[in-house]
C-alpha cells in the first residue's frame, strides 16, 4: 500500500502561495526573519556574508517547486539582477 503520509501543506516563502510538499523532499531556504531573506546567500543564489546572528534566528521556509524554478533562472550568471517582484523595467 502506498504511503501518502509526510505530506504536509505550507505557505510557499516566495509567492506566498499555500502548497503541499513533503518536507523531507520540499526545497528550503534558510530564511533571517529581519530581512526576509537568507542569512548567507540571496534567495537568487548570490552569496553575501552570513553572520552568526542571523543564522542564529533564521528559520527555514519551503518554497514552491515554481518559484526554485524561478530562482535557479536568475541566478543564471548573464541574467539581469533580479527583484523579486519588485522588478521594474521602467523608463520614461
Ligand atoms: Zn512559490
Amino acid at each position: 500500500m502506498p504511503e501518502e503520509q509526510g505530506t504536509t501543506t505550507g505557505r510557499c516563502f516566495a509567492c506566498k502561495r499555500t502548497f503541499s510538499f513533503d518536507p523531507k523532499e520540499v526545497m528550503t531556504f534558510l530564511i533571517d526573519p529581519e530581512t526576509g531573506f537568507p542569512p548567507g546567500i540571496t534567495f537568487f543564489g548570490s552569496l553575501r556574508p552570513a553572520k552568526p546572528d542571523a543564522v542564529a534566528r533564521s528559520v527555514d521556509e519551503p518554497v514552491c517547486p515554481d518559484c526554485v524554478d524561478k530562482a535557479k533562472r536568475f541566478a543564471d550568471p548573464g541574467n539581469t539582477p533580479p527583484q523579486w517582484e519588485s522588478w521594474p523595467p521602467t523608463k520614461d
